[in-house]
């Protein structure tokens, strides 16, 4: 257990290594309602944005050489994200990591596509579903750069990947639009969002990533929803792309039409697990990406996806089962590996009006929710009858 001043210390030490790899030349205005982060912003000169690239020539010829080829893994972990992307350059870029558990199984699938050094790391936002895995992956590989939103929380998890960047001497550069990651010609990688620096919900602090190479792009939105969405449009970058992460885990609350519009995808993928406690993807979603004549892959179904760019063509392979064990009927009945617990039992539930999620009261998600959003519900069915879904963490 670790002490409240360590805590404090590890979080300060994230804020400030967070600022040096601020940008000066950032959109988003320092006037904003103070955070603790933005607090201590006024006080910190910025490094210029140029900190943040890749110092490396770019490539002399735009055009991408036939036989390098750029790979997006799309890897099944459950009801949680986490991306491989490996550049025709040679490097590699981890987008999330999921769950805590998922940690092993993260790091043994990157080791076995040869991975050895990840020269990008992103970790979208706070939520234990996108950075979970990340203190293993900090832990077992050569780490290049570190990139998160400017935002912080107090759960175990967030303490547990500041802990491993701190032990492995890293930095953290902050992930929000208009950095630029990589620029070498015909291959670009930069963040679209999040634009603004004050939002409610964590989802939307997602660091949204786009990569283009040659006339192909993906666009990785981690959970970002509809208000990042509106700002990523508002903002006027290119969001085209032929691959769309489907925001939030195919929740309703992201993919607006306007935004699906904009993006125009030809395949949206759905990192979400079979049995999930949400109901995602929601059947609005999949029905606007239906309507819309995009091809949907989904982790729950189809297992890890894999998808190839030549710079010019795209082809998609479904590795089915290759992470997790999947279950004998993957159509709904209850996993495995869920607590079998009583319900009601222990002294009622709490809600959080902004996200409709409930949880036990001992859950750490509880614990955060802010008082004006706090419910109580005396059962479980009451809870659910009110429109509320379980947290996938205490899972009540
Ligand atoms: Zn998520
Ligand atoms: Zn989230």
């Amino acid at each position: 257990m670790m002490k409240r001043s360590a805590i404090l210390a590890l979080i300060l030490a994230f804020l400030l290594a967070v600022l040096a790899g601020c940008s000066s030349s950032s959109t988003s205005t320092s006037d904003q309602p103070a955070a603790n982060a933005k607090t201590i912003a006024s006080t910190v000169p910025s490094k210029p944005q140029t900190d943040n690239q890749e110092s490396r020539p770019p490539a002399a010829n735009p055009q991408p050489s036939g036989d390098r080829v750029l790979k997006v893994h799309f890897l099944d972990v459950g009801q949680a994200d986490s991306i491989l992307v490996q550049f025709p350059n040679g490097q590699n870029m981890l987008v999330d990591a999921g769950n805590n558990d998922d940690g092993p199984v993260v790091v043994s699938y990157l080791k076995s596509k040869g991975v050895s050094r990840i020269d990008y790391l992103v970790g979208t936002h706070p939520h234990e579903d996108h950075i979970g895995g990340m203190d293993n992956v900090i832990r077992a590989f050569d780490i290049g750069q570190v990139y998160m939103p400017r935002v912080t929380t107090t759960t175990k998890t967030f303490e547990d990947v500041l802990l491993a960047v701190k032990e492995k001497g890293l930095k953290i550069s902050t992930a929000k639009a208009g950095v630029t990651v990589l620029d070498q010609g015909s291959l670009k990688v930069n963040f679209v969002a999040p634009c603004g620096s004050n939002y409610e919900d964590l989802n939307n602090w997602s660091a949204v990533t786009r990569i283009q190479y040659g006339s192909t792009a993906f666009l990785l939105t981690g959970d970002a929803e509809a208000q990042s969405e509106e700002e990523m449009l508002a903002s006027r970058a290119n969001l085209k792309a032929d691959v769309l992460k489907v925001g939030h885990h195919g929740s309703s609350s992201s993919t607006t039409p306007a935004f699906l519009k904009a993006v125009a995808p030809k395949y949206a993928v759905i990192s979400v697990g079979a049995w999930n406690d949400y109901g995602h993807p929601h059947k609005e979603t999949l029905a606007k990406l239906a309507n819309a004549g995009v091809q949907v892959y989904r982790t729950d179904r189809d297992g890890t996806v894999v998808f190839t760019s030549d710079g010019k063509n795209i082809t998609v392979e479904k590795l089915g089962s290759t992470i997790r064990p999947r279950a004998p009927d993957a159509g709904g009945v209850v996993a495995p590996t869920a607590p079998v617990t009583p319900t009601g039992s222990k002294g009622g539930y709490i809600g959080n009006k902004n996200s409709k999620k409930f949880h036990r009261p001992d859950c750490r998600w509880a614990a955060e929710i802010a008082p004006q959003n706090r419910v109580e519900f005396k059962t479980r069915e009451e809870a659910v009858a009110a429109g509320y879904v379980p947290c996938k963490v205490c899972r009540p």
